[in-house]
């Protein structure tokens, strides 16, 4: 089917044509490839026209599509049933799968989707600590819940302003947004603020600005800091969770959240998020607490069928292998451009990179946002036409999977060199 008129058809029915706007390709331009189907490390698109995928579905597909033990896995499940709205022990081997991969959740609260988990945490921290202030950092992205989507506030005293029509000004108000990789501006907040703080809310690895590695001691200082003022600390693991190392950032920093939230690798590719966290917190909410939460199809037993598949086969994998892969690939990149005398800054932390369009650090949201947009899309869409699917914005983290081979990487830096030598980057 020409994918032209798809774009056309889909755009009188949805919204921009999409169902989450980046997909919509308006950033790099041109029509968004509508896809057909996906095995392995390759996505097909309606036209037959096949790609090697760095976007992963933004993260999930860490075995790659199609997993032969994922797939049956939802088979089974669907055989059952497809939702009950009442308990399952499925959801009872999840949970212990999660806590037993991270020291920080004594229990866990399954849900549909990461804004979920994210929109619980900061109601949960609210509710628990009976302040309404929260902390976020620039750049990072914790779904669309109203709290979290509020942009730069430039320095500390700075409050939030609406990142998005529609979000109450006086909502948005109570959440201040600070440079990543500051402890200094959360010092000062702190300072400020702290007595009006629920918590601080962080991407340990940011991935939604690019991808931004904590600077050694931010995280900790973090930590410090919050448990002194009795504000909660946040991890949005909704990305490195099982995908940096079985477990999260926090089993290889050793930083211990009051809270984390999950999704993405955890549902295998169905719709799931989870929120984890001490006892004596997570107890806060409904029906044991007073902090309500509910979800029709929340634990539903096809995402949970999944997620346990998926979670059982990466047990049995090297991750030191997965960061292998996304070394050579970023080299090989770095390499490349540099022979042509082109400025880029790749940030990779194990099998999630950024390749920045500029040549100087890039640390947090400011210097991401230096990055030359207009290069990455023409490199954008020259991979694509060599067949090589990358996210289709600059800011945004490309993924390596366990199902890309050594081969895969080769004829993806292939690609590149070709679309380097064909000038007009
Ligand atoms: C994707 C993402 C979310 C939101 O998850 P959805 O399932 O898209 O709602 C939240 N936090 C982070 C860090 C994410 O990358």
């Amino acid at each position: 089917m020409d994918m032209n008129r798809l774009f056309s058809e889909a755009q009188k029915l949805i919204p921009g044509g999409v169902n989450s706007p980046v997909r919509a390709f308006r950033s790099v331009g041109g029509t968004p490839r509508f896809i057909r189907e996906a095995a392995g490390a390759k996505v097909t698109d309606a036209e037959g026209r096949e790609y090697i995928d760095y976007v992963a579905s933004w993260g999930p597909m860490i075995l790659g599509h199609s997993h032969p033990g994922v797939v049956r896995a939802i088979r089974e499940a669907a055989g059952r049933g497809t939702s009950y709205g009442a308990p399952t022990e499925a959801e009872i081997t999840m949970a212990k799968k999660i806590v037993d991969a991270f020291p920080a959740i004594e229990m866990v609260r399954m849900m549909s989707s990461g804004t979920e988990a994210t929109m619980t945490a900061i109601r949960l921290a609210r509710g628990y600590t009976g302040k309404e202030m929260i902390v976020k950092f620039t750049g990072c992205y914790h779904g669309h819940a109203d709290s979290l989507l509020v942009k730069a506030g430039s320095g500390v005293a700075t409050l939030g302003i609406p990142g998005s029509p529609g979000i109450p000004k006086r909502l948005a108000e109570l959440t201040l947004s600070l440079p990543y990789n500051d402890s200094a501006a959360v010092r000062e907040a702190i300072r400020r603020f702290g007595s009006d703080l629920a918590c601080v809310i962080v991407e340990p690895v940011a991935g939604n600005m690019g991808v931004v590695p904590p600077e050694p001691g931010f995280l900790e200082a973090l930590r410090e800091m919050t448990r002194e003022q009795g504000i909660l600390l946040i991890f949005d693991e909704v990305i490195t969770g099982f995908r940096v190392a079985y477990g999260g950032w926090q089993n290889l920093s050793g930083i211990a959240p009051d809270l984390t939230c999950l999704g993405k690798i955890i549902g295998g590719g169905l719709p799931v998020g989870a929120l984890g966290g001490r006892r004596e917190i997570m107890e806060h909410l409904a029906p044991t607490g007073p902090v309500y939460q509910a979800g029709t199809l929340s634990g539903n037993p096809l995402a949970m069928a999944a997620g346990i598949a998926t979670l059982d086969l990466l047990q049995g994998k090297s991750y030191a292998d997965l960061e292998k892969k996304a070394e050579t690939l970023c080299n090989g990149y770095r390499d490349l451009f540099a022979r042509k005398g082109i400025p880029v800054r790749i940030n990779r932390v194990g099998s999630m990179f950024t390749l920045f369009c500029t040549g100087g650090e890039v640390t947090d949201f400011a210097s991401a946002s230096l990055s030359d947009t207009e290069r990455f899309g023409r490199f954008f869409q020259g991979m694509l036409k060599e067949g090589i699917y990358l996210a289709p914005a600059q800011f945004e983290a490309g993924f390596v999977s366990f199902a890309h081979t050594d081969q895969d990487i080769a004829r993806t830096l292939e690609a590149c060199g070709k679309v380097l030598d064909a000038g007009g980057m």
